[in-house]
């Protein structure tokens, strides 16, 4: 076995060393081959135990949902049950392997592109979400057929917890990695995706040692080869010498040192060397890592991505169980700020909702813009947060504003919400804090507007800085082009937290930008009090922030913010650190 090493994009650090598990898309995989005469009823069968393989997964993932997850989920199966009884589909890839004497795979594809076929006729959007669901019970029926490790990844997790099973993947949905969340896995790699796309985010959130942006890895590692994957520096070591092997263990013996010195700093004041306090939140996408921010020394959520409430389901959440899930989460925090972000769907967030239909790309109906076009979706979230106010420190955050018209729908589409609870008389936190991200460059030239009309800013550095230079977060071929520090996303950083100061109003960062150690000094220099990132980040920010000595920063950091040349700003931010 060959040894070599491949470089990505590091997401989430520390070292993890373990066996590769192959994550596939079946569909790709699919390969034609002819089968005699007198093999064709075998096929058949072959096919028919497909069929009672995934109905029993599928019949035993419904038994074993947690409480908590229920909702929508049994009527998802119950779909994805339906289809695989369904008999046009099953006679019509048996009559495919018999006519074509082919294998059930190739058969199941033939039947499956006529189909979608079909479906994208379809002027019915909630008919043409469906296709969704056949796709998904064919891949579950193909990675039977083709010996897939679906039942090997079960027997690994049982036998050893996942711990050493590192994932290899070409691409995972945002919706499939908050899936891993239930799973344990020892680290996370893959070909394509941007640093700050939500994959990675959640990636970073699954709280072990990824890498992405690696181009071929799933090509070229393969199942159970040993792979070393060095979530610090992006690289990952494939079939190791015994040699390296042994350095990284040394060094991951090492790391765990290290995180175990920091969590002596966890309940230390968060301030600079000369006395400014600092505060420090944490993102979260749901209700489930509460243990995971008392454990990192976060004295509050700065973002909490309820996006995520609304993936893997055909239906989004209705207000109870949202308004549960908020509760949670005010209540477990106390008095402690819960920021929670209205929904931000779109783009490479797709939750693919039977009755919700979101533009696929950056520039479309998403996030606010979804929210106010159809403001049923709005009332139902601002109902479920006001609701939940009552039992903590809740604040509301509307992301993607461009323009102050937005802004002001919003407060009346709230103002209605608040109206339709007095009369019902349910109690709610009637001064309840409306926030607003900054993350279009449009919102950050105009801050002093936006300061002016609400109570509090968040700048999204992720989205500040896909739109300012007009690289896609989640496009890897454009990966060397996506950087905050380009002095002109940093000018539009500086303008709002600026606005902010002028206003007395918080302003905080809650992108990518805030958990990047090598960038806290710069923004502590840029006028930022208060950062906002994964709860697995806070230890490593707040430690540099105790090393800062904040008048000499900030000297260095104005003179930075006069620099119109990136390759001079990022020499200057990497002196800062020295
Ligand atoms: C951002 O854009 O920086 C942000 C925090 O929001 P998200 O990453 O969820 O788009
Ligand atoms: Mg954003």
């Amino acid at each position: 076995m060959s040894s070599f090493s491949l470089h990505g994009v590091a997401v989430s650090s520390g070292i993890t060393i373990g066996k590769a598990h192959l994550i596939s898309n079946a569909l790709l995989e699919v390969a034609h081959y002819e089968i005699p005469e007198k093999g064709i009823a075998a096929e058949i069968k072959r096919f028919n135990e497909a069929i009672k393989s995934v109905k029993n997964d599928l019949n035993a993932i419904h038994k074993a949902l947690p409480k908590s997850l229920v909702g929508d989920l049994h009527a998802f199966l119950n779909t994805h049950l339906a289809i695989l009884a369904d008999k046009s589909f099953l006679d019509g890839t048996k009559k495919i392997i018999r006519q074509e004497q082919c294998n059930a795979e190739w058969a199941i594809k033939l039947q499956l592109d006529m189909i979608i076929e079909q479906f994208d006729t379809f002027t019915d959007a909630y008919l043409r979400e469906r296709k969704q669901d056949v796709i998904q019970v064919v891949e579950r029926m193909l990675k039977v057929l083709l010996g897939h490790q679906r039942a090997k990844l079960n027997n690994g997790s049982k036998q050893n917890n996942g711990k050493d099973i590192i994932l290899v993947a070409h691409d995972i949905s945002p919706a499939d990695a908050i899936q891993f969340k239930h799973n344990q896995f020892a680290g996370f790699i893959t070909d394509v995706g941007g640093a700050t796309s939500h994959t990675a985010i959640l990636a970073r959130s699954l709280n072990i040692p990824s890498i992405i942006a690696l181009q071929r890895a799933r090509d070229l590692i393969k199942e159970d080869e040993v792979i070393i994957v060095d979530g610090s520096q992006g690289v990952v070591i494939v079939n190791p010498s015994k040699e390296i092997l042994d350095q990284y263990v040394l060094r991951q013996q090492q790391w765990q040192l290290e995180q175990q010195k920091l969590s002596l700093i966890k309940a230390t004041v968060t301030k600079t060397v000369d006395g400014t306090a600092i505060t420090l939140l944490a993102n979260i996408e749901s209700d489930e890592s509460i243990a995971e921010i008392h454990a990192s020394g976060a004295t509050g959520i700065g973002l909490f991505r309820t996006e995520f409430l609304y993936m893997n389901r055909s239906l989004p959440p209705d207000e109870e169980e949202q308004f549960i899930a908020y509760k949670n989460v005010a209540l477990a925090m106390k008095k402690s700020a819960v920021i929670i972000r209205t929904l931000d769907l779109g783009a490479d967030k797709q939750a693919n909702l039977s009755n919700i239909e979101t533009s696929n790309t950056a520039l479309g109906l998403r996030a606010v813009r979804l929210c106010l076009t159809e403001p049923h979706i709005f009332h139902t979230q601002f109902r479920a947060i006001l609701r939940a106010s009552h039992y903590g420190n809740i604040k509301i955050l509307i992301p993607m504003l461009t323009s102050l018209s937005e802004l002001r729908q919003t407060k009346l589409l709230l103002a209605h919400a608040k109206e339709t609870l007095i009369k019902e008389n349910i109690p709610f936190n009637q001064h309840i804090q409306l926030g607003g991200m900054i993350e279009i460059p449009a919102a950050a030239l105009n801050a002093k507007a936006f300061a002016r009309e609400l109570d509090f800013l968040s700048i999204g550095t992720n989205d500040l800085t896909q739109y300012t230079l007009a690289v896609d977060r989640t496009d890897s071929t454009v990966a060397h082009l996506y950087n905050s520090l380009h002095p002109s996303v940093l000018f539009l950083i500086a303008n709002t937290i600026e606005a902010g100061a002028k206003l007395g109003k918080s302003v905080s960062v809650c992108g990518e930008m805030a958990g990047d150690i090598q960038l806290t000094k710069l923004l502590l220099g840029m006028g930022l009090r208060q950062f906002s990132m994964h709860p697995s980040q806070i230890l490593s920010v707040k430690q540099r922030i105790l090393q800062t000595n904040l008048n000499k920063v900030t000297k260095v950091v104005n003179r930075i913010l006069k620099m119109d040349d990136l390759a001079k700003t990022e020499m200057q931010v990497k002196k800062l650190n020295l």
